[in-house]
């Protein structure tokens, strides 16, 4: 039997990319989801590829907010509990760049912007996480966050969503250090370039992204960019205590060998 069989699992932003991907993973594994977004049309589709791959309609719970909203955070710890009981993975996955000063340099943006990045990558994850403390506390649960590599990097074209996920991985080892002593795991995960859809949600055109992922995997040790269910796997992984158990506060990096290329020999 799976080790998430019948357990229950919060997957934020799951109405696309990553998220979706992640989704569909824990439902083949018989986990009972909370899955959420903001676009109803593609929170359903995800709902529709999760009972494709074996979860019952009951065993689905559909949230429609925004991540941001504290109240929405509330609800969605909230409900979760109320439907399934308990509360064994959360999944804080949701989260992304602003496009709006896409390829500005960090003194030709609006400061304004660095507050909305910590909101959308950090806040809503801290505010999440400390709700649903007392829950995994009774699980044995887990926390995996999704980071980026952009946390490592100097990433000139979008440097407050950098900066913001560079404070999400010290978060990361701040909760974990902090929460095992009450028996709950966290770690993140931190993608490089995975094909999704997310230049478009930041207000990108559908051309921008192509763009972006086009030629990016040739260029890629790995020859290819990543998939949502490369990083979904991974995020099964730091999930399952089983299998992962050793890892508290952990970040890894998961980009193709991007992060091994050298500065001073590129091709090599
Ligand atoms: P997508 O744009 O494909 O999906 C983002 C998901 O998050 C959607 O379900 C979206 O919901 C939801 N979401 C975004 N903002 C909000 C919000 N304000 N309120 C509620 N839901 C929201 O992105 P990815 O799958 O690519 O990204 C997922 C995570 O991976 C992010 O944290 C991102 O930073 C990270 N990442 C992605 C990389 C990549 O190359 N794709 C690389 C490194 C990290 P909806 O569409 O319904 O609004």
């Amino acid at each position: 039997m799976s080790f998430f069989s019948g357990k229950v699992v919060i997957v934020t932003g799951s109405s696309n990319g990553i998220g979706r991907g992640t989704a569909v993973i824990f439902a083949k594994e018989g986990a009972k989801l909370t899955i959420t977004g903001r676009n109803a049309q593609s929170l359903e589709e995800t709902k529709q590829l999760c009972l494709k791959a074996g979860a019952k309609q009951s065993d689905i719970l559909e949230l429609i907010g925004e991540i941001t909203d504290a109240s929405f955070n509330e609800r969605l710890i909230s409900a979760t509990v109320e439907k399934f009981g308990r509360l064994d993975v959360l999944v804080n996955n949701a989260g992304g760049a602003s496009m709006t000063n896409f390829g500005k340099g960090i003194f030709d943006i609006p400061v304004d912007e660095f507050d909305q990045m910590m909101e959308l990558n950090v806040k809503q994850v801290l505010r999440l996480s400390q709700l649903s403390v007392p829950h995994l506390e009774k699980t044995n649960g887990a926390i995996v966050n999704v980071s980026s590599i952009a946390a490592f990097h100097q990433q000139s074209k979008m440097p407050y969503y950098s900066a913001a996920k560079s404070a999400l991985d010290q978060i990361t080892v701040q909760m974990a250090a902090s929460l095992i002593k009450k028996g709950i795991r966290v770690n993140s995960v931190n993608p490089g370039p995975v094909a999704t859809n997310v230049v478009v949600a930041a207000g990108g055109t559908k051309d921008d992204q192509d763009k972006m992922f086009a030629g990016m995997g040739s260029s890629m040790p790995l020859g290819r960019v990543g998939l949502p269910d490369d990083i979904g796997k991974i995020i099964l992984f730091l999930a399952d205590r089983s299998q992962s158990e050793i890892l508290i506060g952990h970040i890894v990096t998961a980009d193709g060998g991007v992060t091994l290329k050298s500065a001073m020999f590129p091709d090599a």
